[in-house]
Order: C-alpha cells, then sequence, then structure tokens
C-alpha cells in the first residue's frame, strides 16, 4: 500500500483540481448551525460586492482557504507529502474561489484521520478528506476484481464525488440554503449536479465510481438497524440515485444503464425529470453566490 500512496498523489491532482467525493458517515458531526458572523473572515468586503439577481448585495467576505495538518500515521506520510508540493488543496481551493462567493472562509483539509471517513464540520467551518477514506475507496475497488492501476482512478473519481458531497453540506451550511428531505441526500445531488454539469467526463466517472462503490459496499453486508435509521440513504439506495442522475442528465447517451438492467426502468422513465429538477434546483440556489 505504501508504494501505491506514492503514486496515489499524482491522480490526487486531477481530483482536486478538478474538484471533486461519498462521504461515509460525516453523521458523526454536528447538525448545521450556521454561525457566520462568528466566523466571518477579515477580507475586505468593498470591494468584492456583487449583485444578488438584482435585488441586494452580497458581500463576497471569505474564501475557500487551505489548511495542511502533519499527519500522525507515517503510513500517510509520503501522500500527504505530495499533495503539499502539488499544492493539490491549493488548485481547488482557487477553483471554487473562482466560482463562489463566501461570506466567510472554509477551510479545505486532507489528513489521516485514525478513521474512514470525509467530513464538513460547521463549528469550524472546514471539510476534511481522510486519507483512510482513500485508501478505503482504493481496496474497495481492488476487492472487485479491478488492476491496481484502475482501482486507483477509480479511487480519485469516487473520491471527487464525496469532496463535492461535503462541499454540498458547506455550501447548504453556509448559504442558509432551503433543504427540505434530507440533506444527506440534497449533499449527494449537490455532488452529481456540479459533476454532471461543471466537470464533463471526469465528473460522469466521479459519480459512477461513487455508484459502483456504493453497489461493491452494499454486497458486503446485511443492513441493520443502524442502517436503516441513518440519516444517509442506503447504499443501495445511493447507487440507484447515482445512476438516475447519470442517466437522466442524458437518457441517449446513457441509455445503457437501462438497456443493462443497471437501472430499472420503472424508475428511469422518472429520471430525466428527476434529474432536471435537482439541477435547476441547485442553480437556483447558487445563482445568488457565483461570481459570473
Ligand atoms: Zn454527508
Amino acid at each position: 500500500m505504501d508504494r501505491n500512496l506514492i503514486n496515489l498523489a499524482l491522480v490526487v491532482g486531477i481530483l482536486f483540481v478538478i474538484t471533486a467525493c461519498v462521504c461515509r458517515s460525516d453523521r458523526d458531526q454536528k447538525p448545521a448551525s450556521p454561525t457566520p458572523e462568528k466566523s466571518a473572515s477579515s477580507s475586505t468586503p468593498a470591494e468584492k460586492e456583487k449583485p444578488n439577481t438584482g435585488k441586494e448585495k452580497i458581500k463576497d467576505e471569505g474564501d475557500f482557504v487551505v489548511d495542511h495538518v502533519d499527519v500522525e500515521n507515517p503510513k500517510y506520510a509520503d501522500i500527504d507529502r505530495e499533495v503539499r508540493e502539488e499544492k493539490l488543496l491549493e488548485k481547488a481551493a482557487d477553483q471554487l474561489n473562482k466560482a463562489l462567493i463566501l461570506p466567510h472562509d472554509i477551510t479545505l483539509r486532507t489528513k489521516d484521520c485514525g478513521e474512514i471517513n470525509a467530513f464538513y464540520d460547521s463549528n469550524d467551518p472546514t471539510v476534511t478528506v481522510c486519507y483512510e477514506l482513500m485508501e478505503h475507496f482504493y481496496q474497495v475497488f481492488r476487492s472487485s476484481g479491478l488492476s491496481d492501476d484502475r482501482a486507483y482512478e477509480k479511487m480519485f473519481d469516487a473520491v471527487r464525488f464525496v469532496f463535492l458531497h461535503e462541499i454540498g453540506h458547506a455550501l447548504i451550511d453556509t448559504y442558509k440554503l432551503p433543504v427540505t428531505g434530507n440533506e444527506e441526500d440534497a449533499a449527494d445531488r449537490a455532488s452529481a449536479y456540479i459533476n454532471l454539469e461543471e466537470l464533463g467526463e471526469d465528473g460522469v466517472n466521479a459519480v459512477f465510481a461513487a455508484a459502483d462503490a456504493f453497489a461493491i459496499e452494499s454486497k458486503r453486508r446485511t443492513n441493520g438497524r443502524q442502517d436503516l435509521a441513518d440519516e444517509h440513504l442506503l447504499k443501495e439506495q445511493r447507487f440507484y440515485n447515482s445512476l438516475c442522475m447519470i442517466y437522466g442528465s442524458n437518457s441517449a447517451k446513457y441509455e445503457n444503464i437501462v438497456i443493462k438492467g443497471y437501472l430499472p426502468k420503472e424508475r428511469a422513465v422518472r429520471c430525466e425529470n428527476e434529474y432536471q429538477r435537482t439541477s435547476d434546483s441547485w442553480r437556483n440556489l447558487l445563482q445568488p453566490w457565483r461570481k459570473d
């Protein structure tokens, strides 16, 4: 694994430049409790003002910022060093800052966490992707029979979906966006929307990889009481939802998803409308915060 972790860094660049993420258990984090006053940054607001759909001014008082933390497990030292040297987080932050206004800073961080996880912490606005999660995805794809190289490739695709899932939580909290359903599902939809609308084939690959990971993991165990009670949807549901988003984004291009039986026809016929509603909703919700 150590050798591979060195290779891993080479691909992380693609991941974060394009920005990407399947949070496994950000349920551990406290519920969103927006306190923008507390965390408002000291940046200069006056020169960053932008019209809010012509009705009011929204001040750009924050940025996505990078915070590097020393790894505790030497196993991840190589990948951590590469992340720093290649400025992968800085490049991701730059992409996000070019696109979105923020009322306060949001920190982006990769580190070893002692657990397989990725999460958004609203108390100290931070999106964290754990190296253990990357390793987990690699092992998931390797267990399905993929080659070493292919497993690494798909690992980064899946992490791209997870990363953007966490960004979805961050945006919901930061912008105080309305969520009338399950926020975990909304974060999945945010990731699917950004991947499929903004990132081209890389984005499609991210949602496919997440779907694959959900499918592989769901076969490993039977859902128990904790799974059924969890705020995340079941992995089986996240698998079908991911496929529905891809198919719904372009039913002609991705017809094989249905033809080959991965997505039941009874669900597939609804996916174009479902995707349209999802993408329209996220587009409208983010519009006031877009820089261009
Ligand atoms: Zn989540």
